[in-house]
């Protein structure tokens, strides 16, 4: 579905913060970018997203280019959905709304009714006629996951979507999205710092350090065969 080949950003002029990384998203995968903070998994969707521009390499989504030297198509244009870090959910609407308002494909009076049902599968459904800056963080967090799965897209990019949720709620709220995900044949691309998050959640993660793909594998592999001595490190595994 999706192919990124040997993508790089610098900043600063000889200081890449993605160096050279390439990986590929099958149809209906859930795919992971695991990294201490800090080593670039963010520039990475950004890229992937249309929001940030790489200096080299190539990005193609089913088969179309859609970032090269020569190429570049807009956020919009790439059919891409996304959770951003900072939710970034439209604060003059409802929760609903919220939801609601991507839903352009399907005819405007079963746009609420399918919002709703994405809400209530994440916990929100009590919570549909608050606007943002009456939900708490994690319920923010919660309508924005909502928002970009509503659509089902055949991608979607989640930045540490759990990361304001305590335990009991990630848990729940993670396989209530793994779920909508897998049914509707979507493919995902999950940032985040917390391995165990990573081996839960993803059906493949690519470990990142310092700009670079360390390694890629299932859950598995990467658990019980780290290549390299910081794979082993960061997964907890150091014998
Ligand atoms: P985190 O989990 O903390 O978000 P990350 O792995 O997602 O970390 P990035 O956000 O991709 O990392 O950042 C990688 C590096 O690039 C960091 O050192 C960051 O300071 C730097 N960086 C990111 N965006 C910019 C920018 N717009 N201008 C300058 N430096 C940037």
């Amino acid at each position: 579905l999706l192919e990124v080949k040997n993508i790089e950003k610098s900043f600063e002029k000889g200081n890449p913060v993605v160096n050279d990384v390439s990986f590929s998203v099958g149809e209906n995968e859930i795919f992971a970018l695991l990294g201490p903070s800090g080593c670039g998994k963010t520039t990475t969707l950004r890229m992937i997203s249309g929001f940030e521009r790489s200096d080299k390499g190539s990005i193609a989504l089913e088969g179309k280019e859609i970032s090269s030297n020569s190429v570049h198509v807009s956020p919009q244009k790439r059919g891409i959905g996304f959770v951003f870090q900072d939710y970034a959910l439209f604060p003059h609407m409802s929760a609903l709304d919220n939801v609601a308002f991507g839903l352009t494909s399907l005819p405007k009076f079963k746009r609420k009714v399918f919002a709703e049902e994405v809400l209530c599968r994440t916990g929100m459904g009590d919570y549909k006629h608050r606007s943002p800056a009456e939900l708490s963080g994690g319920q923010q967090q919660r309508v924005a996951l909502a928002r970009a799965i509503a659509p089902e897209p055949k991608l979607v990019l989640l930045d540490e979507p759990f990361s304001n949720l305590d335990a009991m709620l990630r848990e729940s709220t993670r396989k209530e999205v793994r779920s909508i995900i897998k049914k509707a044949g979507m493919s995902a691309i999950l940032v985040t710092h917390d391995q165990e998050e990573a081996l839960s959640f993803a059906d493949r993660i690519a470990v990142m350090n310092d700009g670079k793909i360390e390694q890629i594998g299932t859950p598995e592999e990467v658990y019980y065969k780290p290549k390299t001595k910081f794979v082993a490190q960061f997964l907890g595994r150091t014998n």
